[in-house]
């Protein structure tokens, strides 16, 4: 048997991080067992969809990429077969039009809530034989009795009265069918056998397991998983910086690290923390995903990041990070090789975002030194080794990356100084910053043009210290 699994969001935001993680168990499980994996597009609710929420889905889909083998389908398609099954209840007498008023189910519901009781609808037209061409809704007769068991891969085994659920709406007034006709209709033409999604779906898979009994099919496994929460043990939401997946491209993440980090979320092989997608598909089991809710962790996500930013082929990082120079203003066509910049900085950084802030002096002036920074090495006793290194740069024929370490080197010696005595201040004359890679990658990138302007700002600085002191 083929094993097909989905992923079904409904387009009413953006790809979350929940959804995400989601569509990834999905993904690897079908991708595990050599399976489908279907992406389906739930739309039905027209006011809450949107045509931008459906681009941010499939966007996020690809950055991510969970590549589908079917679909996307989308549920606003596919009307005339969901009244066709609707009808095929009807014709068997397994569902039957309601036209029970708002006020007599709000009076229901509230002598329900009075009792403590669950709210439910009474199946007080259950043998009415409503006119069809009075408005009306069509509900599903749900058995009465008996007990239905789904054996859920990730909760075990969860058991559901039949007499504790009701006949529920599978079509509107309106005409439009409901969300668990439209899962059950898709799942059963999907062919769909491995049903992963969250937990708070659960309560209506027995409602479904009743529907696809009732249509004579066998229910999918299910696996509900649960969901994730804050670091304050709130649902995972806006306020804990939890945004769409596109927002994580914006701030500097690699897709391989959200992967790897939603991956362990819920999820874990022994104490192995770094999967690679082989990996993941190898050794990732639905059955080994945690019951318990688990936290979502900044910290260690930007721990990943950085692990995938320093294993990763510079080349492909450049390509990544050329976006982000772009929002500083910078491009980096206009000055060295970014794959070069990429060497000297891919252990400094944690975010791509990040290396773009630390390495923007490679191919801009900074606008002010940073003010720690200046106070400590551009000081009075700085403008010696600053004029000595100018100096010796000036008249540097070779701008290597060689010939630097030897002129630092010389300069230092000449003047007996410590290497860093040179090196720091000469650090902050052309990046700005305490920080930086080495002081010869550091001068070598920034050229010797810039070098020689922003030592001679620094002198200048100096001077200025010097007659406000
Ligand atoms: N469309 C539902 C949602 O976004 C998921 C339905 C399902 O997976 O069965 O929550």
């Amino acid at each position: 048997m083929t094993i097909s699994t989905r992923f079904a969001p409904s387009p009413t935001g953006y790809l979350h991080v929940g959804g995400a993680r989601t569509a990834l168990f999905s993904w690897l499980y079908a991708r595990k067992h050599g399976g489908q994996f279907v992406l389906r597009i739930e739309d039905t609710d027209l006011e809450r969809s949107s045509a931008e929420s459906v681009n941010a889905i499939l966007e996020g889909m690809t950055w991510l990429g969970l590549e589908y083998d079917q679909g996307p389908f989308y549920q606003t398609h596919r009307f005339d077969r969901y009244n066709e099954v609707i009808q095929q209840l009807m014709d068997q007498g397994l569902a039957y039009r309601c036209n029970c008023s708002r006020e007599r189910l709000d009076t229901m519901r509230d002598e329900a809530m009075k009792q403590k009781a669950k709210p439910r609808y009474d199946g007080h037209c259950r043998n009415q034989n409503i006119d069809p061409n009075e408005p009306h809704v069509i509900r599903f007769r749900n058995p009465e009795d008996g007990v239905v068991v789904v054996d859920d891969l990730v909760r075990g085994r969860v058991a559901f009265q039949n007499a504790e659920l009701d006949d529920l709406i599978i079509r509107r007034t309106d005409g439009s069918p409901t969300y668990n006709l439209t899962v059950v209709v898709d799942d059963m033409d999907m062919e769909i056998n491995v049903v992963i999604r969250g937990d708070d779906h659960l309560n209506n898979t027995p409602r479904q397991i009743n529907i696809l009994r009732a249509l004579g099919q066998d229910s999918p496994k299910y696996a509900h998983v649960p969901m994730i929460l804050g670091d304050d043990g709130a649902r995972l939401s806006k306020r804990h910086g939890a945004v769409g997946v596109m927002q994580y491209r914006e701030d500097g993440f690699l897709p391989e690290a959200l992967l790897n980090y939603l991956v362990r979320l819920g999820w874990s092989y022994g104490d192995q923390e770094i999967f690679s997608l082989d990996e993941m598909i190898e050794l990732f089991d639905i059955d080994a995903v945690n019951k318990a809710a688990s936290t979502f962790n900044t910290e260690k996500l930007l721990w990943l990041n950085q692990h995938y930013i320093k294993s990763s082929d510079p080349a492909r990082i450049a390509h990544l990070l050329s976006p982000h120079m772009g929002k500083l203003g910078i491009d980096p066509s206009q000055g060295p090789d970014l794959v070069e910049v990429v060497k000297v900085q891919q252990e400094r950084a944690k975010t791509l975002v990040e290396m773009a802030e630390i390495s923007a002096f490679i191919y801009k002036d900074f606008a002010e030194y940073d003010a720690k920074a200046a106070k400590k090495n551009l000081r009075p006793a700085d403008r010696k080794p600053l004029e000595a290194a100018l100096e010796a740069l000036t008249q540097l024929e070779e701008w290597t990356r060689e010939n630097l370490h030897q002129t630092v080197e010389q300069v230092s010696a000449a003047l007996e100084l410590k290497m860093g005595k040179v090196a720091q201040p000469l650090r902050v004359a052309v990046v700005g910053r305490a920080a930086s890679p080495g002081i010869d990658d550091t001068l070598y990138l920034v050229g010797k043009q810039a070098s020689v302007r922003r030592i001679q700002r620094a002198l200048e600085f100096i001077s200025q210290r010097e007659q406000n002191a």
